[in-house]
């Protein structure tokens, strides 16, 4: 196992890209918010699997977090994301501190993406996805990377980030990689650590509804409200359930679809206890033919 070189400065990760540049390394970023998992370990194994030089960024971004969220009690543990990239095999960890990414906060200047981060999870948390296009924008900047990395379970953070990567002119390709599900099937999320047992038993749920609407359409059906119906009557039979969203859109533009048809996103969020739970598939519809994309289960039966 390598030991990955740790940083908190801007100029230290400049530093290392340009050594690695001219060792003739490609740049692999896989940016995290730290409480590592074997989601976020897929990423860092994919970024590796394409070769170069391996950087994950861990850093919890204020500028993305509500003022009611969970900012100060988001999990950290930099020891255990140092091990984790280390097994995973990155060989540069970012872990800068909020003064070294801001000036002051709230920052002066703002990255917006306008339309697709509005709906779904833009509607419960305004100002959350600026401040996610603002971070990953800086992250960009610092390390000129040729490819970055981000999690499909995140799918308006994908669209959001691809979008802003093109029209900002970004030289870093946008990378998605399937959802990493435990063995029930709830996608790995550093936020499932704070359920209590009873919640966890009740958090599969989410990916149950989705699997119910996959099924519909496999049987069928190409309305986009009644898959919206299924979701609904599954996420409610479970009483600890406060749902939040339950919707099908186009998967690329966020929009809403008049037909189930092409590449459709199927997402639901809910709170459960203190957690806010998210997860969604996308479905590959053409003609009869379907095609199910929920990630990939990883963790032990
Ligand atoms: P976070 O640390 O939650 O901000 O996530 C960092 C990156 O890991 C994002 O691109 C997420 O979409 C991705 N990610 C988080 N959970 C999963 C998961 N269960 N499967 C795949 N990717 C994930």
């Amino acid at each position: 196992v390598n030991t990955p070189e740790l940083v908190h400065t801007v100029s230290a990760v400049r530093d290392a890209v340009a050594a690695a540049r001219r060792r003739g390394q490609a740049i692999r970023l896989v940016p995290t918010m730290g409480a590592l998992h074997a989601g976020h370990t897929s990423l860092i194994g994919r970024a590796r699997a394409d070769g170069g030089f391996v950087a994950v960024s861990i850093f919890v971004n204020p500028l993305q977090f509500g003022p009611s969220e969970d900012f100060a009690a988001y999990p950290r543990d930099l020891e255990g994301d140092v091990a984790a990239v280390a097994r995973a095999g990155g060989d540069l960890i970012f872990a800068p501190s909020v003064e070294e990414m801001y000036e002051a906060i709230p920052s002066l200047t703002r990255v917006s993406v306008a339309e697709i981060t509005e709906p779904l999870c833009g509607a419960a948390r305004p100002g959350h996805f600026d401040g996610v296009a603002t971070v990953v924008a800086k992250l960009f900047a610092i390390f000129e990377a040729d490819t970055a990395y981000f999690g499909q379970k995140d799918a308006q953070q994908l669209a959001v980030v691809r979008r802003m990567a093109q029209d900002l002119s970004f030289r870093t390709a946008v990378v998605a990689c399937p959802t990493i599900r435990e063995a029930d099937g709830l996608a790995m999320s550093s936020r499932n650590a704070y359920l209590t047992a009873q919640e966890r038993a009740a958090a599969p749920t989410l990916y149950r509804a989705l699997r119910a609407a996959a099924d519909l359409v496999h049987a069928g059906e190409r309305e986009p409200a009644a898959l919206r119906v299924k979701l609904m009557e599954v996420l409610s039979s479970e009483p600890r359930l406060d749902v939040e969203y339950a919707e099908v859109r186009d998967a690329g533009t966020i929009e809403r679809i008049g037909t189930i048809d092409g590449d459709v996103l199927v997402a639901v969020a809910a709170r459960l206890g203190r957690a806010r739970l998210i997860d969604n598939i996308v479905l590959h519809v053409h003609g009869d033919d379907v095609d199910v994309e929920a990630g990939e289960i990883k963790g032990d039966l």
